[in-house]
């Protein structure tokens, strides 16, 4: 086994670790709140306090190239834009096309998309997490969220979702959102997170363009233009078919 497989590993599994923070989580659970079927929020449904109205939400590019074939196959391994936002009030349409000298991957062209990371406090592990959702599921979870706000605006123009209890369930093969009842207590707990640093530059996951490189070299043929990549000598054999991103992997 080459080294360099082992270094990728190791730090992959250094990022898991961060990304839990500090233990706070137990085993298999991250900062991240795994989404889908077999996840924490699906067809069930679970309850949440949202931490921040979606002006505020973090809005961030992956890249991700995907058919679904019986099952989902990724032509090249998911992985966080370069040229992307580093926190929530960055100015978005800076980053709307790709960024060719910023990032190795819009420069071969690797498909792009928009993400987004909705900071979320969990009654049941007591801490803020984040909603990590392709655009799609955003905007529907955006609409949900007007939709939930919108009555209780009516009797207080200053009335805000922020710091209120949600519910949000898959649903149609993406997700709703509606307004729930938690008790005030807990309420009162979710408030020391709103507003706080999230720590979205770390939960995004930014490589280092070597490793970058790497993922591109193994991309499947004809997904990225592999002519613009560095010849660094380095291996470029079988994948070793692990997936440490798998948390963020939400479809
Ligand atoms: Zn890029």
């Amino acid at each position: 086994m080459s080294n360099i497989r082992d270094i990728l590993k190791q730090r992959e599994q250094q990022r898991d670790q961060a990304s839990k923070g500090d233990s706070e989580f137990p085993d298999g659970i991250t900062r991240y709140v795994r989404m889908g079927k077999h996840g924490e929020v699906n067809a069930d449904g679970k309850d949440f306090v949202i931490l921040a109205q979606p002006d505020d939400w973090f809005v961030y590019f992956v890249h991700e190239d995907k058919v679904f074939e019986g099952k989902t196959i990724h032509k090249f391994r998911k992985h966080t834009c370069l040229h992307s936002p580093k926190e929530a009030d960055a100015d978005i349409l800076k980053y709307f096309k790709p960024g060719k000298t910023e990032c190795i991957s819009c420069k071969a062209g690797a498909k792009r998309k928009m993400f987004f990371m909705i900071p979320v406090f969990d009654p049941q592990y007591k801490t803020y997490r984040v909603i990590d959702v392709a655009e799609f599921h955003a905007n529907n979870l955006i609409a949900d969220y007007d939709k939930a706000e919108k009555p209780a605006k009516k009797f207080n123009k200053d009335y805000s979702l922020v710091g209120d209890a949600v519910f949000i369930k898959q649903s149609d093969k993406t997700y709703a959102l509606e307004s729930a009842e938690l008790d005030e207590a807990i309420l009162e707990e979710a408030k020391a997170f709103i507003g706080i640093d999230y720590g979205y530059a770390d939960l995004a996951n930014f490589r280092e363009e070597s490793d970058i490189v790497a993922i591109l070299q193994e991309a499947e043929e004809g997904s990225v233009d592999k002519s613009v990549l560095p010849s660094t000598g380095a291996t470029n054999d079988a994948s070793d078919g692990g997936n440490n991103d798998a948390q963020k992997y939400n479809f």
